[in-house]
């Protein structure tokens, strides 16, 4: 591994130290350090900022710190009421252990499990701009079918950002030119030309916290991930939903899906499809449709797209 500078920071301000890679639990960072694909010459440790708590925010809806550990969001009483989608989401997400670590700022930030951008021997436009992207010819089987591009087809890991991206968090954020809000849904980028960029975080800039607006329907809201295995195991396809059902219509509802995409991918298309529509597995098939005929699947993962339309079926029937 190579060498680098440690510093713990205390307050917000002395942590925005220019040209510092930000630890948090380290279950990423730490890792894809000891694979070389991370090589950071200055770590400043943010678990002292005091960002830990969970807040409620003025007009409802919650306020989590960016250190907020992923086991205790899951469990904490407000989201398992008024947000089950966000808790069922963490607990999809690895082990009990490495919940107990990892943060909701570094979950959010975590990168991409394509097997050669965590191979620093191979060719990777993500690791190394303009060096190819040898996952579109070969192992892609879990890559993404929506928004990808030629330089790349990786897909967002996380499930919890999933859970975010439908319940419209926003992203509280400070940096060098001072503070800025960004939704969850326009935090991650596509890879466009330029995947070495996940997100539309400057460098330097620290998240702070997620806040999750008030949304009464989402108490009635679920995840459901499909996985290769029973044990901790990254998502193949994920579908996060929360539906306000009247008299066996939809009257609103909000879905997004996960390991689809470069980022969390909010299903506008069939949020609007399903809007006014009878609940039955009917409509909520043809509103993943909606969704998915934007898709782009490669050479071995065109199942992941009957796999979103059957989730999608799936977990809103619960719903409903
Ligand atoms: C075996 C294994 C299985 C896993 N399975 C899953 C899974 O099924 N689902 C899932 O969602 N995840 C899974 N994970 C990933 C895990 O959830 C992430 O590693 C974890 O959430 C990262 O959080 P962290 O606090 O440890 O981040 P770190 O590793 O500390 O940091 C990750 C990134 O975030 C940046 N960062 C951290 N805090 C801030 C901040 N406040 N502001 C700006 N940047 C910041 C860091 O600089 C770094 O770039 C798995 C991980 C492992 C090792
Ligand atoms: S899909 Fe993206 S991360 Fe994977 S090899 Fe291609 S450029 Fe790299």
């Amino acid at each position: 591994m190579k060498t680098f500078t440690y510093r713990t920071a205390t307050d917000v301000a002395q942590g925005l130290e220019p040209g510092a890679t930000f630890l948090a639990g380290g279950t990423n960072l730490v890792d894809l350090m000891k694979l070389g694909v991370a090589t950071p010459d200055v770590l400043v440790d943010v678990n002292r900022l005091g960002l830990g708590e969970v807040g409620d925010l003025p007009g409802g809806g919650l306020r989590i710190g960016a250190g907020v550990r992923n086991s205790d969001l899951a469990a904490d009483p407000r989201v398992r009421r008024d947000y089950p989608v966000l808790s069922e989401a963490l607990l999809a997400g690895a082990s009990g252990q490495l919940r107990n670590m990892a943060t909701t700022a570094g979950n959010l930030l975590q990168r991409t499990r394509c097997r050669y951008f965590m191979d620093a021997t191979m060719p990777c436009n993500k690791r190394r701009p303009g060096s190819g992207c040898p996952a579109r010819e070969g192992d892609h089987r879990n890559l993404a079918i929506l928004g990808a591009s030629p330089s790349c087809v990786a897909t967002h890991p996380s499930d919890m950002a999933v859970a975010l991206a439908a319940l419209d968090a926003v992203v509280r954020i400070s940096g060098p030119a001072g503070e800025r809000t960004v939704p969850v849904t326009e935090l991650h980028r596509l890879p466009g030309d330029t995947p070495d960029r996940d997100t539309v975080l400057e460098h330097g800039e620290l998240i702070t916290a997620v806040d999750v607006p008030s949304l009464g329907f989402a108490a009635r809201s679920a995840y459901r991930k499909v996985r290769d295995r029973a044990s901790y195991a990254f998502a193949v396809g994920s579908v996060a939903a929360a539906a306000q059902i009247t008299d066996g219509t939809v009257t609103d509802v909000r879905l997004a899906f996960g390991a689809v995409a470069h980022k969390p991918w909010r299903a506008f298309a069939a949020e609007e499809a399903l809007r006014g529509r009878p609940a039955t597995r009917e409509s909520f098939r043809a509103a993943a449709d909606a969704e998915l005929a934007a898709a782009e699947p490669l050479r071995d993962n065109a199942f992941k797209v009957p796999l979103i339309r059957n989730l999608v079926a799936s977990v809103l029937e619960g719903l409903a």
